[in-house]
């Protein structure tokens, strides 16, 4: 939603300024509220502390004791650290005017035992007993914290307290009017139930998250909400009061099993949230070894003085604060966007953390109530961690968007390119197959004039160039096909060879040219008077010409020869201005080819003939039949 101008303006740190007004508004509220939270109650001061260390003393024992045993408490509050003596106090409750019923209370719920006497006059007016080591039920006030009523003499009354704890020595005493305690408790309760409700509000509704989304950081943190929660509520009582009333065991145990569950779960969700192990795989291990450690420490937490253990615990909580602390600054530094919110988020609960250890320690003095600093710190922790892990998930789950976006994209695009792919495969088979079909044509067409040029070729190799007519190999070729015909069909074949007479003269006389034009002459009169198409007239070698007569006997050739012969003397050929007569001498030979007589024993008979018609004058025709001269033979 890069449109949103909202988002524009707030960009990435919108978190941080909602978060930001959100702690104002509660310092604020808290500020508020905190003066009158405790109103009209008298802190016990001057009080007298007695340390019975071998523990043999009794209150009457005490009482009786003239001696002066009493020390006066230095501090104006009755804090000794941790101790597991036995502490005795004592302290004078001046009588007020105001005949109003008074309590006593002992802000501090995890004492394991207090016993205490009003005394007036070394005379016990009322005794109680309390402490964790008994069932919330058997409190003389049901009540988180322990109180007790003053009873109303009119007089000024000595109180006498012991008190055995495990825990952190702490005493503070406080004297107050029924009824400003009433007012008192319905505000507390009021901001208890705030803060109560919101961490079950957070915890139910990220164990939903985790039930819904399977994502175990919500778990994670939905455990460490809860049990943020008890921790508190056992460190106010609350717990003791409302979940587990019956069980002294848990109440002595109660924090030490709470807060380690709650760091455990707190390292825990540190690492899934930042999601530690993709930036440094040790520094994960580290971290859950770190948690593992809380978890050991529960155990022993069992078995060890409350005191003792927390003094450990609170040294482990500072190292592995301060190491988580610096694991986080370490991953804002490398580009972890989350890590500066989570650190901010641990940055309150350090200050809250070390308000409240001021305060307990004594070093600074808050008007409110140490645990509700304590409250007011977790509770904006619990927030900030929510608003981050929801901020987490909602990156993650972008990412996964937009990666299966990308993916799906991707296979779009190898989609199409194999689409385009198949497209241009079968264009190019397409025009393949065209280009093939072209190409085909192309050769056919070529191979066509190629046979047409090769034909015209082969004829122009049968042409004689001079007179157009067949030239000598044409007529050797012929002559084979037709004496073989004759053999094979026994038909009569004749030759003719003819001869230009006395051309060498002709030559001389009217030069070449002249020369020429007259074979020209010859071989249009030949080829014009033949008509059978099997008939072929071919210029035999210079001024000689060769008739092949298929089918025709010696008779017609003679016939046929002659009228040549009369043609030619009678044509009058016209070249160079000069008109001349030329005449031939014609032999023929005559037969049906024999199986085993030579081929070219008809052309050799016709050559002897022609040769004969020149010896007999020229200008004349001769014949005979190839049998006629064998029979002669
Ligand atoms: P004959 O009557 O005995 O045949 O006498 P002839 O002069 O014709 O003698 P022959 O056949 O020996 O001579 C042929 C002459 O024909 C020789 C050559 O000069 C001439 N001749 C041959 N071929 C050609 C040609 O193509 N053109 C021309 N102009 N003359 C040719
Ligand atoms: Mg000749
Ligand atoms: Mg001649």
């Amino acid at each position: 939603m890069p449109g949103n101008p909202f988002h524009l303006i707030l960009g990435k740190n919108w978190l941080l300024i909602l978060v930001s007004f959100f702690c104002i508004v509660t310092v604020f509220t808290v500020a508020n509220f905190s003066s009158p939270i405790r109103p009209n109650h008298t802190v016990v001061q001057d009080v007298e502390h007695l340390v019975d260390t071998k523990k043999h003393h009794s209150i009457l024992d005490i009482l009786s004791n003239t001696d002066n045993i009493w020390q006066q408490l230095s501090q104006n509050r009755a804090s000794l650290g941790m101790s597991d003596e036995l502490h005795w106090f004592r302290f004078t409750l001046r009588n007020t005017e105001s005949v109003q019923s008074r309590l006593l209370e002992v802000d501090n719920s995890l004492l394991d035992s207090i016993n205490i006497w009003f005394v007036q006059d070394n005379k016990i007016l009322a005794e109680y007993i309390a402490g964790d080591t008994l069932t919330f039920s058997q409190r003389t006030v049901e009540h988180e914290n322990f109180l007790f009523p003053v009873p109303t003499t009119g007089q000024s009354l000595e109180v006498y307290i012991t008190s055995h704890s495990e825990g952190a020595m702490r005493l503070p005493l406080n004297i107050w009017q029924q009824k400003d305690y009433l007012a008192f408790t319905s505000k507390s309760n009021l901001i208890e139930g705030m803060f109560f409700g919101l961490m079950l509000a957070m915890g139910l509704s990220n164990l939903l998250f985790f039930i819904t989304t399977r994502t175990p950081t919500f778990l994670v943190y939905s455990g460490y909400v809860i049990f943020l929660a008890l921790t508190l509520s056992a460190l106010q009582g609350l717990g003791y009061r409302y979940i587990w009333p019956n069980s002294p065991w848990l109440q002595q145990h109660a924090v030490g099993i709470f807060a380690n569950l709650t760091v455990w779960l707190s390292i825990i969700f540190c690492d899934l949230l930042l999601n530690v192990r993709a930036y440094s795989k040790r520094l994960s291990k580290i971290l859950n070894v770190t948690g593992y450690t809380f978890l050991v420490s529960l155990i022993i937490s069992l078995f060890i003085p409350l005191q003792v253990f927390i003094v450990v615990f609170l040294l482990m909580l500072s190292a592995s604060g301060i190491f988580i602390f610096a694991t986080s600054i370490w991953l804002w530094i490398n580009g972890l966007a989350i890590a500066r919110y989570y650190t901010l988020a641990w940055a309150v609960l350090f200050i809250s953390g070390f308000t409240v250890s001021l305060d307990t320690l004594n070093i600074l003095n808050f008007k409110l109530p140490s645990y509700y600093l304590l409250m007011l710190g977790a509770g904006i922790e619990t927030l900030f961690l929510a608003f981050i892990l929801a901020i987490s998930h909602n990156q993650q789950r972008q990412a996964l968007q937009e990666y299966q976006e990308e993916l799906l994209n991707k296979e779009r695009q190898v989609q199409h390119a194999q689409k385009d792919m198949l497209a241009l495969q079968e264009n190019a088979t397409e025009e393949l197959e065209y280009k093939v079909q072209e190409r085909t044509l192309e050769l056919e067409i070529a191979l066509r004039e190629l046979s047409d040029i090769n034909r015209e070729l082969q004829e122009k190799n049968t042409l004689d160039a001079l007179t157009g007519i067949r030239n000598r190999s044409y007529f050797d070729k012929k002559y084979q096909a037709e004496v073989r015909r004759s053999r094979r069909e026994h038909t009569q074949l004749s030759v003719v060879m003819m001869d230009i007479d006395h051309f060498k003269n002709v030559n001389d006389q009217y030069g070449h040219l002249v020369g020429d034009e007259c074979i020209k002459s010859v071989a249009r009169t030949l080829k014009k008077a033949l008509k059978r198409p099997s008939d072929d007239v071919c210029r035999y070698g210079g001024e000689e010409f060769a008739l092949i007569l298929p089918s025709t006997d010696l008779e017609g050739a003679l016939v046929l020869t002659e009228s040549l012969r009369a043609q030619i003397e009678n044509t009058n050929v016209q070249a160079e201005g000069v008109s001349i007569n030329i005449t031939i001498s014609a032999g023929i030979g005559t037969a049906i080819a024999g199986l085993n007589q030579s081929e070219d024993i008809l052309l050799a008979l016709a050559d002897k003939q022609l040769y004969a018609a020149k010896n007999a004058g020229r200008n004349n025709v001769q014949g005979s039949h190839l049998n006629d001269i064998q029979q002669q033979d």
